[in-house]
């Protein structure tokens, strides 16, 4: 099921400069920056209510945030959907002719297990889906 929008994944040219942009004049907390070397990304976390906004740097020229950039100029990138099965997800939208990047989940950002749905399929967003790694503590079957 999915539970609600995670957080908005935005594509910016400069981090630093993003993440003072997002602190001082939106008056967003930052929670943290992290690499994310399989990804070619330095990310920034922001509470947003319940919803976070993750702003993504390229690391790399061949990093898919730089082809993004490239492309579209900085701008939202994906959303993302908290869930409580990735996987689950990710068997049923192929089941339902959905073009996957992912067809299993992998460790993403502040340690999310994350999977993303091919923008082709999507009706041009590039959709996550991400769930914590660690037992949540509630009922559920992580
Ligand atoms: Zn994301």
């Amino acid at each position: 099921m999915i539970q609600k929008i995670d957080h908005l994944g935005i594509a910016v040219k400069n981090l630093n400069e993003s993440v003072a942009f997002y602190e001082k004049t939106l008056g967003l907390k930052c929670e943290g920056i992290e690499e994310v070397a399989s990804q070619k990304v330095r990310t920034a976390f922001f509470h947003a209510g319940e919803t976070h906004i993750e702003l993504l740097e390229a690391t790399d020229p061949e990093s898919p945030i730089a082809k993004f950039l490239e492309k579209n100029g900085e701008g939202i990138h994906h959303v993302a959907y908290g869930v409580d099965d990735v996987q689950a997800h990710l068997d049923k939208a192929a089941a339902e002719g959905c073009r996957l990047i992912h067809d299993k989940p992998f460790e993403g950002a502040a340690g999310k297990m994350v999977a993303f749905l091919h923008p082709k399929s999507t009706h041009g967003v590039l959709t996550e889906l991400c769930m914590p790694k660690k037992s949540c503590g509630c009922s559920c079957h992580h």
